[in-house]
């Protein structure tokens, strides 16, 4: 298979690994409270790709309903959030490219969420803000 690509990563305590199969579009910095206040960050930054695509290779991450469509995957041992599935969007999975084992690859291309963003944070000041549910 020509252009396939795999990536790999997973939780801080190492109970979690998944692999990614195929190529990754530009990551997306999200500003949301939810992001905020799930991980403590100040910006969570994803990646968004077809869930087939996703697999777990080890171990079998918690969930947490952080809203009425939206579930938060993490590491119940160590607390890494992992991923984030919609049911706006059954078929995609949103990885946080910081889990992955070579998050440098990913660099962003856009911003979301931009109404609850922080005013003190300065990151990527050239990139588009962009609407997603
Ligand atoms: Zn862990
Ligand atoms: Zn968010």
């Amino acid at each position: 298979m020509t252009n396939e690509q795999e990536h790999e990563g997973g939780c801080l305590c190492g109970a979690l690994r998944y692999r990614i199969a195929g190529p990754l579009e530009p990551s997306i910095h999200c500003h949301c409270r939810l992001c905020q206040r799930s991980t403590g960050a100040p910006v969570v930054t994803w990646v968004s790709f077809p869930a087939a695509r996703f697999a777990m290779t080890r171990g079998t991450p918690a969930e947490y309903a952080s809203s009425s469509h939206g579930r938060r995957l993490f590491c119940a041992t160590c607390g890494t959030q992992i991923a984030f599935r919609s049911r706006l969007r059954p078929d995609d999975i949103d990885v946080t490219v910081a889990s992955l084992d070579h998050p440098e690859q990913h660099p962003p291309g856009s911003h979301i969420w931009t109404e609850s963003r922080l005013p003190w944070l300065r990151l990527d000041e050239d990139l588009p803000a962009k609407l997603r549910n």
